[in-house]
Order: C-alpha cells, then sequence, then structure tokens
C-alpha cells in the first residue's frame, strides 16, 4: 500500500475498495463469458464474432489486471475466491447456453451496457477526489463503449443479411 497515495483519496477508502472489487468480480466474469462464447458461438457470420469475442475477452482480463492494481495500491485485497465472484458481482454472468451468434451477441451487448453504467458511476464518484482512480474507469469506460458499439454494428450487420436472404 502507498500510505501518501491512499491519503489523497477524498473518499472512504474502504467503500472505494468494495466498489473496485465488485468491478473486478464483473470483468472476470466478463473474460469468462466472452472467452468460452468464442469457443461455442456458431452460425452464419462466426468468424467475425470469434475474432471479436476473443478481442473483448482480452480486454476484459486487462481490465482485471488494470482494477487490481488499484485495489493493492489503495491497501486491499482483490477477490480471492472465484467463488466469491457472482456475490460481488454487479452484471452477472450469462452462461451462453444457447450459442447462437445472435444470442451471444445479445447477451454480450446486455454485458456490456451493464459495464458502462458501472463505469460511469465510478468515473462520476472518484471525479476531482481520486485522480487516479477516476483515470483508469475513464480509460475502461472508453473500452466498454467500444465494445457496445462493436457488437450492435455486428448484430445490425447479422440482422441486415438475414433480411435479405429472407427477401429473396
Ligand atoms: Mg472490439
Ligand atoms: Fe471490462
Ligand atoms: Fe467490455
Amino acid at each position: 500500500m502507498g500510505t501518501r497515495g491512499r491519503q489523497i483519496v477524498g473518499l472512504d477508502v474502504d467503500g472505494l475498495l468494495a466498489t473496485l472489487n465488485r468491478a473486478l468480480a464483473d470483468e472476470w466474469l466478463a473474460h469468462y463469458q466472452y472467452w468460452v462464447g468464442s469457443k461455442v458461438v456458431m452460425g452464419p457470420m462466426k468468424d467475425a464474432a470469434v475474432a471479436e469475442l476473443v478481442q473483448h475477452a482480452a480486454d476484459e482480463m486487462r481490465h482485471a489486471e488494470m482494477v487490481s492494481l488499484r485495489i493493492v495500491q489503495l491497501g486491499g485485497t482483490p477477490v480471492l475466491k472465484p467463488a466469491d465472484w457472482y456475490g460481488l458481482s454487479n452484471c452477472g454472468y450469462d452462461a451462453p447456453e444457447d450459442p447462437f451468434i445472435q444470442k451471444v451477441l445479445q447477451q454480450n451487448i446486455k454485458g456490456e451496457q451493464c459495464a458502462i453504467e458501472v463505469y460511469d458511476r465510478l468515473v462520476k464518484e472518484t471525479f476531482q477526489k481520486d485522480m487516479v482512480t477516476y483515470n483508469m474507469a475513464q480509460a475502461i469506460l472508453a473500452d466498454e463503449v467500444e465494445h457496445e458499439e462493436d457488437l450492435q454494428s455486428l448484430l445490425e450487420d447479422y440482422e441486415a443479411m438475414m433480411e435479405r436472404a429472407r427477401i429473396r
């Protein structure tokens, strides 16, 4: 823990650490949802979906790295047990039990929309109170906004293609 680094935080640090551990649980669940989704997804445009899911899985793990480093800097402990992820998580986990591309994209879009809300809240809570966490949260928020748009445009392409096929 950095003692001066912790002192300058103008927020209740234990409360902030709890918020960060909830975000950390979200990131690991999001990572796994994308990772396993990339293994099972099927249907038209499967290759494009796999490429996007693999990239997002890596991004979510990088977010877990960023959030856990900040937890340690502030004197906290990153959640130690995967069994605790469900209980801590804001956004939960949607198992891709139906691996059809449309369903997998919809599930992950829902997850991204939740992540956007989580980091938008954290950005607002930390603004001018904890600039280090603020910078981290806004960087992650920008990624989650990009993720949502990537998946929504893929879903739009998929739906446009199916619509064309139906008309013919
Ligand atoms: Mg992407
Ligand atoms: Fe993330
Ligand atoms: Fe994301």
